[in-house]
């Protein structure tokens, strides 16, 4: 794996950005959408901006979140309400305005070649968990304005229950493959997301190189993907969604371990920067 270098780079904005609309989405979950002329026109899903939560030292920090969608005007975020930002985002008003950094990070790259495969074949499975399902409603999204069918789409959502299922009329809407799991069995498959997962790679006769494995949500599944990623053969990118301060690698307070040829094997990559997507088997989840 290639280290990539720190820094602010010449696609990413400071902008004071005007809160257009904020929506409560689901219990402790909401859509703020945030005007914003130059860093939406160069948001690639899987990127992420870093919002400045207040004026104040409280919280004196940044906060990192994925778009769960950009056009040229506007970007919105899914954000759930966990702490001292997000409680004040949560009290914005249409009108109020946020100091936004981003794009930041790289996106989801794993593309998948014609490589003599008719494009019907293609498939692209995405495995979402909690707040790790906004940046894979933007993938598709994205995938469809770029004429992927959305039959080609398979969606896999997982949450605590019913009402955490983020996103999912909106999904719906998109007419993509959607398979839905809760822990609580109040919807969809009883249990882990990865089960309908493992299913359905196990029920498709489509050869690993037509299929593309994307993921992002709580460590433990992100992990369970990639392992069973590896299992099928099908290359698989992951979003880590770890604590950040900075958001262009001058703090070096978001490493992750990946696998590396240097005489120890493994090294430490900087999330913000290098990430957050990476290759599922470069990370050492252990
Ligand atoms: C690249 C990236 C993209 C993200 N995208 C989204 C998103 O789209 N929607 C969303 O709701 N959240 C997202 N997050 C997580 C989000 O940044 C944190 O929830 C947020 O910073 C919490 O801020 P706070 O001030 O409200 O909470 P804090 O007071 O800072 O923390 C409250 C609690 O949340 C924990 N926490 C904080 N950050 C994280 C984290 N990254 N992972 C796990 N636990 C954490 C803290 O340890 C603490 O227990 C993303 C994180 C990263 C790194």
């Amino acid at each position: 794996m290639k280290k990539l270098k720190p820094g602010l780079k010449p696609s990413m904005y400071k902008e004071i950005c005007k809160v257009l609309s904020q929506e409560k989405v689901a219990p402790g979950h909401f859509v703020l959408t945030l005007e914003s002329p130059k860093i939406s026109k160069n948001a690639k899903p899987g990127q992420f901006v870093q919002i400045l939560c207040a004026d104040s030292t409280e919280p004196l920090l940044p906060r990192p979140f994925s778009f769960l969608d950009a056009d040229s005007k506007k970007f919105s975020i899914l954000y759930h309400m966990v702490g001292k930002g997000t409680e004040i985002l949560s009290k914005l008003k249409k009108g109020d305005t946020l100091s936004v950094l981003g794009p930041c990070g790289n996106g989801f790259g794993l593309r998948i070649e014609d490589g003599g495969w008719r494009i019907g074949k293609r498939q692209y499975l995405m495995v979402g968990g909690g707040v790790g399902i906004p940046p894979l409603y933007h993938f598709s999204k994205q995938l469809i304005k770029n004429k992927i069918s959305n039959k080609n789409i398979y969606i896999f959502l997982g949450a605590r229950d019913k009402s955490l299922l983020l996103h999912e009329k909106e999904f719906k809407k998109l007419g993509v493959h959607l398979y839905l799991a809760t822990d609580d069995g109040s919807c969809g498959h009883k249990g882990f997301v990865t089960q309908p997962l493992e299913n359905f790679l196990s029920s498709i006769l489509h050869p690993p190189s037509s299929i593309r494995i994307y993921t992002c949500g709580p460590t433990p599944m992100m992990k369970a993907v990639s392992k069973i990623a590896q299992k099928f053969e099908v290359p698989c990118e992951v979003s880590v969604e770890v604590p950040m301060a900075c958001g262009f690698g001058a703090c070096l307070g978001c490493a992750v371990t990946v696998r590396d040829e240097g005489s120890t094997g493994h090294r430490h990559a900087i999330a913000c920067c290098e990430g957050p997507v990476f290759r599922g088997e470069s990370i050492v989840w252990d």
